[in-house]
């Protein structure tokens, strides 16, 4: 019999057992070729930092961008001859475009003549209601989304007012009313994004928006700064959100070349298991119990495992303290002792080998277990590489 507990065990008893909210349910919207929304993969997007009238720099930007796996690019179009390069900047790329206006309603208008797949305005500075109202029409028109960026920065006097400063309830007020300005003219394609360079107040924002509305949302960190600390920032505001469920596209603002920006989204959606797309490796920081060299054996592994979209999880530790649990909860694991590794798969010890053969003896384990999950690998409507669950349990939920 167990002794009893002062603490309330009755609630972990209660409590939900697999770990993860479900996606927020959110309208699905068409972006040249790419859904977002629903329960589309949430979408990676960045922003040039050329002079969009330099088409061939711009153009060499977007494939850049485009080869490290960025699938919604932003222009932006403050002069009359950026919006006279769309055209040609579209016609040589793969990704959708989008053109992002600030002040000049007329930019939004002119831009909108140009074969562009979407259009990102921040009504609040776009110079009043009927502008708006002109520009939703011509979108409409069109038959083209548009994002509605409320930012922070830019917010809106009257509800700085109303609320005292640029706090949460400020900003998704403002976003609601510019919804439903859209929404009198028949207009629905709407993304809507709520910035702030502040974590907290951007965390509570989307919530808040979440719990109000359906339209997808674009989320970020705006003006995190500069790398490294602006990728943590990001993270350490862009995890709470996804966490709930919110987020239909996402970019990571750095200063500088926006090519990076890309490979810290998609780390931001794998650790928070959003999109899984390549395998999860579970390394051990090594300490003084160290029974192999680890560092080379990660550094290999990293190697071989280049390019493979798998939604797998591969523990790696360095001794026997932890390293049979958790090599027992991913799909593929190795714990390591004597100068040689003890190899699971699928919860089950399969083999012993030496240390040279670690490697080696992950990827054979690697190339049986894609050959078992291969019906779940195909799961229709997923990208490569992506599927449901990750972890020998499958958990949690992975939505897109
Ligand atoms: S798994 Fe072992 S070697 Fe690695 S940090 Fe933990 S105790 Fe140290």
């Amino acid at each position: 019999m167990t002794a009893a507990s002062r603490f309330n065990i009755g609630l972990l008893e209660a409590a939900q057992k697999v770990p993860g909210k479900p996606r927020h349910k959110t309208r699905e919207v068409k972006i040249g070729g790419v859904v977002i929304g629903g329960s589309n993969p949430i979408a990676v997007q960045s922003m040039t930092t050329t002079d969009t009238f330099d088409v061939e720099g711009t153009i060499k930007q977007i494939h850049a961008l485009e080869e490290a796996g960025c699938e919604l690019v932003r222009v932006t179009v403050p002069k009359p001859e950026d919006a006279g390069a769309l055209t040609q900047i579209k016609t040589r790329i793969g990704i959708p475009l989008i053109c992002d206006i600030h002040f000049d309603y007329k930019m939004a208008l002119a831009a909108l003549d140009h074969p562009v797949d979407k259009i990102r305005i921040n009504p609040g500075n776009i110079g009043g209601m009927d502008r708006f109202r002109q520009v939703v029409r011509k979108a409409k028109d069109r038959g083209l989304p548009m994002r509605i960026g409320v930012n922070a920065g830019s917010l809106e006097r009257e509800f700085n007012e109303k609320y005292g400063f640029p706090c949460p309830p400020a900003m998704v007020e403002s976003a609601l009313r510019y919804i439903e300005i859209a929404e009198a003219e028949g207009y629905r394609d709407i993304v809507v994004s709520i910035k702030s360079s502040d974590v907290l107040v951007a965390v509570e924002a989307y919530r808040l928006f979440a719990q109000l509305a359906d339209y997808p949302t674009h989320i970020g960190i705006t003006e995190a700064g500069k790398p490294p600390y602006a990728v943590t920032k990001s993270a350490a505001g862009l995890a709470p959100i996804l966490l709930d469920g919110i987020g239909d596209t996402i970019r990571i603002s750095l200063l500088g070349d926006p090519v990076p920006e890309i490979a810290a989204a998609f780390d931001i959606l794998q650790a928070t298991q959003r999109r899984v797309r390549r395998p999860e490796l579970i390394a051990c920081p090594t300490c003084g119990r160290l029974a192999i060299d680890l560092e080379k054996i990660i550094a290999e592994l990293e190697g071989r495992l280049n390019g493979k979209r798998l939604p797998v999880k591969i523990s790696v530790l360095g001794c026997v303290v932890n390293g049979p649990g958790e090599a027992r909860e991913a799909d593929i694991g190795i714990a390591a002792g004597n100068g040689q590794g003890m190899i699971f798969r699928n919860g089950e010890m399969v083999r012993r080998v030496p240390e040279a053969e670690i490697v080696d003896g992950l990827m054979e384990e690697l190339a049986r277990w894609e050959t078992e999950n291969a019906g779940r690998l195909a799961t229709p409507g997923r990208q490569p590489g992506e599927a449901e669950g990750l972890g020998r349990r499958k958990l949690p939920v992975v939505a897109g």
